[in-house]
């Protein structure tokens, strides 16, 4: 073949080959040893982002920021003695990204000093990152997947550590999960559980409603006690019901809606419940009887004691005729024990009846200064035997709603005392104010005072204040008691002021009723 065809159809070959470069998408460039690139086709253009006039020339790795993944001698050493190299480069280009390339190097080439190196890098970037991010999506998802184990173990350890019978189950009522309380507490083993349906632990007749209360449920799911102000029972594997207290949670899971029941065990506290209710009843049995017996007891000593004292009395007045001085003395010894004992009788009377609730008010709209007056008149001739004077500070009268027999009940009760526990030539003051809420009377006496520790308990039954009272004549202990009993009947309240040697000051108040209640009672009367 003569030279010169020869020549042309290699040319035209290579004019070939050359466009078929061009057409490939990979970056083919072609650089002698030092790197100074010589070829830079159409694909090396548009991936590296540099114009074949710029790139021709240029020394690549300065060009391209490269870097390698191996050490550049290993790379030599690669292509002397294989003429060839692979690896994955990451290169910048021109506007500034980083990209990932799949390059491959060839040696060609005759002469040591004419080696060239053909270059083809195809980008790998978009696969790399993909790659990374399926990793990385793997690795979360393991860790996911790990926290979750962890979790499901909490919740595990919780359930089974749970004081309660704890059954999940699913929307369609089927068991998924119980805990170990739950097979103490029905006597069934889990495996037993899982799948049924919950009605197995509920008693035969609750069943029916049982779907239809599901399906509430399911609807507005909130943790809530189930069945409220319902009796409710669970039902054990040998058919013996108890009853029970249930919660219910909504668990809102990835696979599931289910709900937990938290189911407690109450027997216990329904046996205590009904034993105290027995015992309460029993008590008060023997508070009735007791206020019976009083109350008779009461009636049956009164009448012939009236007797004793009725008789005691015509002894004493000499009108059947005159007794020696001892006498007389036996006599007025029989008047005023006998007196004592009515006292002490009546009083007990009174309290039964108030603490048996029996006590009734009968209140009316009355003159508040006339009923003062009236018992101030009682009083005044045990005053006047121990010389103590009394004031009294009424301002300003008015009309007092109250049951006038129990209002003089409660100031004699304390003018007396006030009188009783003051030396001769002491005094006591009586101050009433009349408000539109309230009337205010307190009784205040300059005698021997009451200690500040004693201040409660002197309004308890039979209470007296044996380090003051030891020279003064005993009363019944039980006037105080009364006294705070009625005052607390009319809505008021009671209060002590006193030091020991400082004298005393009882304070009390009787609410004014509302008026349309005063006046429907007037109506009724
Ligand atoms: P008593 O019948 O003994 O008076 P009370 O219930 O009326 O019973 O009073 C209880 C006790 O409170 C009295 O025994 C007395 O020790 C004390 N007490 C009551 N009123 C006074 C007072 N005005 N001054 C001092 N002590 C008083």
């Amino acid at each position: 073949m003569p030279k010169s065809s020869r020549a042309a159809r290699t040319s035209g070959e290579l004019k070939r080959q050359a466009e078929l470069v061009e057409l490939a998408h990979d970056a083919v460039l072609i650089r002698d040893l030092s790197g100074k690139i010589q070829y830079w086709n159409r694909g090396a253009e548009s991936l590296y982002g540099w114009p074949k006039e710029r790139a021709v020339g240029s020394i690549t790795h300065e060009l391209l920021h490269t870097s390698l993944p191996v050490a550049l001698e290993e790379i030599k050493e690669a292509l002397k003695s294989t003429g060839r190299w692979e690896g994955e480069l990451r290169q910048t280009v021109r506007d500034g990204r980083t990209v990932v390339v799949a390059s491959r190097w060839v040696v060609r080439g005759g002469g040591e000093d004419e080696l060239e190196i053909l270059e083809i890098d195809r980008d790998i970037t978009a696969e790399k990152m993909a790659n990374d991010e399926l990793r990385r999506t793997n690795r979360e998802l393991e860790q996911q997947i790990a926290e979750r184990r962890v979790a499901e173990e909490e919740f595990r350890g919780l359930l089974e550590s749970a004081p309660d019978a704890m059954v999940i189950v699913n929307l369609q009522g089927e068991i998924v999960m119980v805990n170990a309380q739950t097979e103490k507490q029905f006597g069934f083993k889990r495996e037993e559980l899982r799948g049924k349906s919950v009605d197995v632990l509920v008693p035969e007749r609750f069943r029916r409603r049982h779907p239809g209360h599901r399906e509430k449920y399911s609807k507005e799911p909130r943790v809530r006690p189930m069945g409220e102000g319902l009796e409710l029972y669970g039902l054990r594997k040998d058919g013996v019901e108890f009853p029970v207290e249930i919660s219910l949670s909504p668990l809102e899971t990835e696979r599931a809606s289910l709900v937990i029941s938290s189911i407690r065990d109450i027997s216990e506290r329904k046996r205590f419940e009904k034993e105290l209710r027995e015992k309460n009843l029993a008590l008060e049995q023997a508070d009735r009887a007791k206020d019976q017996f009083l109350a008779s007891m009461s009636h049956e000593l009164r009448t012939p004691l009236h007797t004793v004292i009725g008789f005691a009395e015509l002894l004493a007045e000499e009108l059947k005729g005159p007794l020696n001085d001892d006498q007389k003395r036996f006599a007025n010894h029989i008047i005023r024990d006998s007196r004592h004992l009515l006292d002490l009788i009546n009083d007990i009377l009174d309290l039964s009846k108030i603490e048996a609730g029996g006590l009734e008010l009968r209140r009316e709209v009355f003159d508040g200064g006339s009923a003062i007056e009236e018992v101030l008149s009682s009083v005044r001739p045990l005053a006047q035997a121990k010389l103590i004077r009394i004031d009294t500070n009424i301002e300003p009268v008015s009309p007092l709603d109250a049951d006038r027999l129990r209002f003089k009940q409660i100031l004699y009760n304390l003018l007396s005392n006030a009188i009783k526990f003051t030396p001769v030539g002491g005094n006591v003051e009586l101050d009433a104010r009349f408000h539109d809420s309230e009337t205010e009377i307190s009784v205040r006496d300059s005698g021997i005072g009451i200690p500040e520790e004693a201040h409660e308990s002197v309004f308890n039954k039979f209470h007296q204040v044996s380090s003051t009272t030891r020279g003064v004549r005993e009363g019944t202990g039980l006037g105080l008691t009364i006294t705070r009993a009625l005052v607390e009947h009319h809505g008021g309240r009671i209060r002590l002021q006193s030091a020991l040697g400082e004298g005393s000051c009882f304070t009390f108040t009787i609410p004014a009723r509302r008026l349309e209640a005063a006046g429907a009672e007037a109506g009724t009367r």
